[in-house]
């Protein structure tokens, strides 16, 4: 039987992964222990401050309070994300990929009315009350909305090591997960190649029988002492490098923006998320097509243009190497977070992936090493679809643009992966479809694959079945989007009078 649970790494991967499965499984009789083993000498990486709305359910499963959440994090709410300057590089080019489905999404062909009736107005701008709102800085409940309930769906921003304390504490003090903070050193391992125990450096050897690797970037247990390969990605997607700074708003009740915004540059694009006390932002980009200095000076640049100061403090550099592992899970051991890969957080999906991949884990323990083998199996082949799935759609973002005004951009437009290429042939004669994306463990909806689409100025030709007995229907939705925004508009607080009200009262609970 299953009994010991061993997580090395106390970064977001390993104390997610912790408090899922501790949640879940603490009340078993057989009495599953959870240890997690996190080093003093190798801090987290530090970043990941863009969350999907899963991470709601997620928390909400763990079981910790929202307001508490928002409180100790430095949270703030995602209601989805604006790329700017990605399809021609103009100062006029923005499109919102918003958290909330477009109103009527499933029930009419919306694309194709959208174009026949407003092709003027953006797409996401038309079906979704949601770009309204956060151009308005709106946020996405009401004082008396319950904790995780949402009026408009929601994420959040937030401080990644304060979060990485703040889920400690819960894991420790509510969860009973054992705690070693003390660094692994070497894998001790049976005859038959599984992990017996992690030695460390003061508390000797950390027996289980499963192990999971959260060790980050340098994947010490599935990479290192299995030598699983990392399936590298970067020529299909260059981005290899980031720098990331942390600025102050100019006053202390400087507006919240609702989403992440991410503006192309020459050779990648910056990220930009408001918490309530500073802004987070960072440019990330391909090392083959810039310098780390013009890589800077374009990051400076747009600080400025933003309403930033022309002081920052220095930048902190990443390296990292896109792809994923071969497999996520080999004999008693399962990687999760960086240590089974990464690629760029252009849609911010790393913690999403870990999300998953930590439910899964909770929700097929297997309870025999016999039954492992079984569980191994179906956890890599769903990850990795979920893998290529993720590469697909971050690359739906450059293969679109028209930009020509650097190597990066034409050479990101001139090689389309193949499974795209055939999505791309069949959506020129129709729109994204859920029969496109019907598997359980898709993690983009055809809704992404629109607003991505349309907003980037593609176009498809209905003219082969057109649906006109459907353009009343159509404009129903379109009216019912834009009822709703004033709705919202009128009756939704904005963000930072929210997140005060939270932090001062907070939340009702569910
Ligand atoms: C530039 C950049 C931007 C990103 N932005 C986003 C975003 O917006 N949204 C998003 O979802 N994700 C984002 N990510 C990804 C996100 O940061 C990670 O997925 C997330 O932080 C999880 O990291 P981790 O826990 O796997 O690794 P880490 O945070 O690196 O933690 C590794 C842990 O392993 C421990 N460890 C290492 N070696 C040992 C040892 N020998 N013994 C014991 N312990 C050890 C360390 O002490 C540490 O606790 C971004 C990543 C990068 C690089």
């Amino acid at each position: 039987m299953l009994k010991s649970i061993v997580i090395v790494g106390g970064g977001s991967a390993g104390w997610l992964t912790a408090g899922l499965i501790a949640a879940e499984h603490r009340a078993a009789p057989d009495g599953l222990r959870i240890t997690l083993i996190e080093s003093p000498d190798v801090p987290p990486i530090g970043v990941g401050e863009g969350t999907w709305p899963s991470m709601r359910d997620t928390l909400h499963r763990i079981g910790v309070s929202e307001s508490d959440f928002f409180r100790e994090c430095d949270a703030s709410f995602k209601q989805g994300s604006r790329f700017n300057r990605w399809t021609d590089g103009g100062d006029h080019d923005a499109y919102f990929h918003p958290f909330s489905l477009p109103q009527g999404y499933g029930e009419v062909n919306l694309p194709e009315q959208w174009q026949a009736q407003h092709p003027q107005i953006p797409f996401a701008d038309l079906v979704s009350f949601q770009p309204h709102l956060c151009v308005n800085g709106r946020a996405p409940k009401q004082v008396m909305t319950p904790e995780f309930a949402s009026v408009a769906n929601y994420g959040y921003h937030l401080d990644a090591g304060k979060f990485g304390v703040f889920l400690r504490k819960h894991c420790l003090e509510k969860l009973g997960v054992h705690y070693v903070p003390d660094h692994v050193t070497a894998v001790n391992a049976h005859e038959n190649g599984d992990i017996a125990s992690l030695q460390t450096v003061k508390h000797g050897a950390v027996a289980g029988d499963l192990f999971i690797d959260c060790t980050g970037m340098q994947s010490l247990l599935l990479g290192q002492h299995y030598g699983v390969p990392l399936i590298e990605q970067k020529h299909v997607l260059y981005n290899d490098s980031a720098l990331a700074v942390q600025i102050a708003y100019p006053s202390d009740n400087y507006p919240i923006a609702s989403q992440t915004s991410s503006t192309a540059q020459s050779a990648g694009w910056i990220w930009d998320i408001g918490l309530p006390t500073r802004r987070g932002v960072g440019h990330v980009y391909a090392s083959g097509y810039i310098s780390d200095d013009q890589a800077e000076a374009e990051l400076r640049a747009y600080i400025v243009q933003t309403g930033g100061p022309e002081e920052i403090p220095q930048p902190r550099k990443l390296s990292f190497n896109p792809g994923y592992r071969e497999q996520f899970w080999h004999r008693n051991c399962v990687a999760i977070g960086l240590s089974a890969g990464f690629i760029e957080p252009l849609e911010a999906s790393a913690l999403a992936i870990v999300e998953m991949s930590a439910a899964m884990v909770s929700e097929d323990l297997p309870a025999t090493r016999e039954a492992m083998d079984i569980v191994a199996k179906r956890f890599n082949d769903t990850f990795r679809y979920r893998w290529e799935r993720v590469i697909d759609f971050l690359k739906l973002h450059y293969v679109l643009s028209r930009r020509r005004d650097s190597a990066y951009w034409r050479d990101n437009t001139a090689e389309v992966p193949e499974r795209l290429g055939e999505l791309l042939t069949l959506w020129r004669h129709r729109a994204p479809s859920r029969s496109d994306f019907n598997r359980i463990e898709e993690v983009f909806p055809a809704a992404s694959y629109q607003y991505i689409l349309y907003g980037m100025g593609f176009r498809s030709d209905f003219s082969r079945s057109p649906k006109p007995e459907e353009a009343a229907r159509a404009d129903a939705y379109f009216q019912e989007a834009a009822t709703l925004t004033k709705k919202m508009m009128n009756g939704l607080p904005d963000n930072r009078t929210l997140i005060n009200h939270i932090k001062l009262h907070g939340l009702q609970k569910i």
